[in-house]
């Protein structure tokens, strides 16, 4: 079995009802589709509401873009000052070196940039200038692979990346950020674990998974192969209406990450990319979920809820006092202390 990629493909793997098939072939008209094997093999077919398949195969209701949506929801372009490197924080970049997905996830809050119609992969004259830009900043501690997903790329490619940080003393840490140990979990090789790890640095990966299925046996397995290797690995999840907006679901996703020697890092409120008003729930929801984990799970199992600020402001934690009303609206402070009206007005 292959990666479905296109609406017939969907439907050949019994995805996609023949009434569903044009809302999702005018979907694929605009984002990219991808559901791996492994995730195809999770999806139960006869759960209209399932949650694998709601994170990946495609909904109509990703056409309809409301005034708050926007294409670069987290403002990463404002904060490059070359092309792959997003540079927000002062010690730490992020290296955008491909723009391909093992799965295209409905809600993705880059879907304006990753896909076959996306940014590609960087040229190497792109790349060069991306290593001469981390190269030039000794602030730059930590350098996070993200993308698109780092870890499509072949051991070899990864391994010549990974040679070029080794040679910049100053970056003490590499972090990837990646779906590929619970998508693709045969990726996770010998091989792959080698590139990964030619950079000397202490390395570290944050695996994105949504729910608690997506933890199966051979992704365990995968990640268990990572930390074997003396790699550390952290969670990355997207609260999801309809897929873990859940006290259960998330308990049990968490307490999965924690039995597969992942901490537990961030939940992230979800973005405001365009089509995905379907899967955004409130921050007032989002705060009561967080709240019922507390007292319920080992602290070992507590994420850190997370907002984006929309327009780049970077990373807000969510607390019950982190948010506060003002005239009607609601403000969240940034890392500087400046407040912003959420949602924005536009
Ligand atoms: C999210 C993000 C990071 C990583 O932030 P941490 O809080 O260190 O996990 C770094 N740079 C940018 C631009 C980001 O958006
Ligand atoms: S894997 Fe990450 S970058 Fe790729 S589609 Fe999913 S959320 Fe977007």
């Amino acid at each position: 079995m292959s990666t479905l990629r296109t609406p017939a493909e969907l439907a050949e793997a019994g995805l996609a009802a023949p009434e569903e098939l044009a809302g999702i072939e005018a979907v694929a008209e605009r984002y990219a589709i991808a559901v791996s094997p492994a995730m195809a093999g999770l999806i139960d077919r006869a759960d209209p509401n399932d949650p694998i398949a709601r994170q990946f195969v495609p909904d109509p209701a990703e056409l309809a873009t409301g005034p708050e949506e926007r294409e670069d929801p987290i403002g990463d372009l404002s904060h490059s000052p070359v092309e792959g490197i997003v540079h927000r924080y002062p010690d730490r970049v992020l290296l955008k070196a491909v723009h391909v997905c093992p799965v295209y996830c409905r809600f993705c809050f880059r879907r304006e940039m990753v896909g076959p119609q996306g940014l590609g992969t960087l040229s190497s004259g792109a790349l060069d200038r991306a290593f001469a830009y981390i190269g030039g900043h000794p602030e730059i501690w930590e350098v996070i692979l993200t993308g698109g997903d780092p870890l499509v790329l072949s051991p070899r490619r990864l391994s010549e990346l990974m040679q070029r940080l080794a040679a910049i003393d100053h970056v003490k840490v590499v972090r990837f950020h990646t779906r590929v140990p619970a998508v693709v979990p045969e990726r996770i090789d010998e091989a792959l674990i080698a590139g990964m790890k030619e950079s000397g640095k202490t390395t570290y990966v944050a695996l994105h998974a949504n729910h608690p299925r997506e933890l199966t046996p051979a992704a365990r397995a995968a990640c268990a192969r990572l930390v074997d290797a003396g790699i550390v690995m952290l969670s990355q999840s997207v609260l999801l209406k309809g897929v873990n907006d859940d006290p259960d679901v998330l308990a049990s996703l968490m307490r999965a990450f924690v039995e597969t020697r992942i901490r537990p890092y961030y939940l992230h409120h979800p973005d405001l990319a365009p089509g995905t008003s379907h899967f955004r729930l409130s921050l007032e929801e989002g705060r009561r979920l967080v709240a019922a984990l507390r007292g319920r799970i080992s602290g070992l199992c507590q994420p850190t809820y997370v907002l984006d600020i929309p327009g780049g402001y970077g990373k807000a934690v969510i607390t019950p006092d982190s948010v506060r009303e003002r005239d009607g609206c609601q403000t969240v402070s940034d890392f500087r202390g400046r407040e912003h009206i959420y949602p924005p007005e536009n």
